[in-house]
């Protein structure tokens, strides 16, 4: 078999195309495969799909195409221009590329795997291609995944916020929880961020979303009332969320008794932090026995920390009414615990309390959407390498948003 026709082979390439010749540099450890095509072939006018005559060649170009043997290996050739009747003089489309892409359809399917698979200075290094193309593989990727994105049909969405670099940068997170796929990212946390992210569905899918999870962040909650239909009914702020107030509250209790016992000379609480936060049953046994000695012995630390254990079971609840008997019991005794920062606690979800127990309705929380954390958690370490907000966005749909990448074939 000639070269010519081995690499007409490896690139298949069809009539009117063939490949001409092929020219292999070892120095610069590249091979160039010079495709030409018929002379009395017509192509397509791009706009119209209809047959016209050739009128002249562009420039010749290159396309970077997968290694032969680890030398790089380019397609070459000039794109014909076509003269169509109603659209004038047009470049035509080749049929191992996208209009405007400098590498073969195989080539950017192949990096498209590689960026999947490990990170952007990974890919760069593995594939050997430059940051920007690799972000521009990426970008058009996602374009393309998004454009195909006609049916989603989304049961419950999640609205996430996160913090994207230290500072004060926020991303907000529109998430599809049953498939575990980001929607939409989008700058802030503001009531902005989210109609963006809302703006992002089609209305009529929106309107059929049957549950939103969310934290108890006020612009979220506004949005969503009003952008969705029924949307105040559907909301279900986050059960960790609620505990992580709880967490906080704890915390505070803690700080300023622990400055009291320090100050009588009594330092047990000190370097405590963490115990006290932690899910009792991941506590050692012998500590969970010392909290509760000390909540006995009266120490407040210990008495939010049983306020802040007993809420976790709220969630277990068998029904909605079970849960409402539950709340009006620990509510009674956490706000008559004197312990003000558990109380204002208490009184905020009791504010909230119709969008805490939809809970029972919907079964429904942002945790489902961890896997889209550790992903978005690997890419603040890098976010200093992300130019712009966009590149972040970019990123995160690439990796999290379950689209369909690859260029048509
Ligand atoms: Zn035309």
């Amino acid at each position: 078999m000639k070269d010519t026709e081995l690499y007409q082979h490896l690139l298949g390439l069809q009539s009117p195309w063939f490949v001409a010749r092929v020219e292999l540099d070892t120095k610069a450890r590249r091979v160039s495969v010079y495709a030409e095509h018929r002379k009395d072939a017509t192509f397509k006018c791009p706009e119209c799909s209809s047959a016209c005559p050739l009128h002249d060649h562009d420039e010749e170009r290159s396309w970077r195409h997968l290694d032969s043997c680890q030398f790089e290996t380019h397609l070459r050739a000039r794109i014909p221009r076509v003269r169509c009747d109603e659209h004038g003089v047009r470049q035509a489309r080749v049929p191992w590329s996208e209009p405007k892409s400098r590498f073969t359809l195989m080539f950017e399917r192949f990096a498209i795997d590689v960026l999947r698979e490990t990170d952007v200075q990974g890919a760069t290094e593995l594939v050997r291609i430059s940051w920007d193309q690799a972000h521009h593989i990426m970008q058009r990727a996602v374009e393309r995944g998004l454009a195909r994105r006609e049916h989603v049909d989304v049961k419950h969405m999640g609205v996430d916020e996160k913090a994207i670099a230290k500072g004060h940068r926020y991303a907000t997170l529109l998430n599809d929880l049953q498939r575990g796929t980001v929607l939409e990212v989008t700058e802030g946390r503001t009531q902005q961020s989210i109609e963006k992210c809302l703006a992002s569905v089609p209305s009529a899918q929106l309107a059929q979303v049957e549950a939103f999870a969310m934290d108890m962040w006020q612009p979220y909650f506004q949005v969503v009332s009003s952008a969705v239909p029924d949307g105040a009914s559907k909301v279900v702020f986050d059960r960790f969320h609620i505990v992580g107030h709880m967490n906080k509250a704890l915390d505070i209790v803690r700080r300023r008794e622990c400055r009291e016992m320090v100050e009588d000379g009594d330092r047990r609480l000190v370097g405590t932090k963490y115990d006290w936060l932690y899910a009792a049953e991941r506590l050692d046994d012998d500590v969970r026995q010392q909290f509760v000695r000390m909540r006995d012995a009266g120490f407040k630390t210990a008495r939010a920390w049983s306020m802040k254990e007993l809420l976790r079971g709220l969630w277990d609840r068998k029904s909605m009414r079970d849960a409402l008997t539950w709340w009006s019991r620990w509510y009674f005794w956490a706000t008559h615990s004197r312990l003000t920062p558990g109380i204002k606690v208490a009184k905020m979800i009791d504010r909230h309390l119709s969008n805490v127990l939809s809970y029972f309705t919907h079964r429904i929380t942002n945790a489902a959407s961890e896997s889209i954390n550790a992903v978005v958690r690997g890419l603040q370490k890098r976010a200093f390498g992300y130019r712009s907000f966009s590149n972040f966005r970019i990123a995160v749909l690439f990796r999290c948003g379950g689209l369909d990448l690859y260029p048509a074939t």
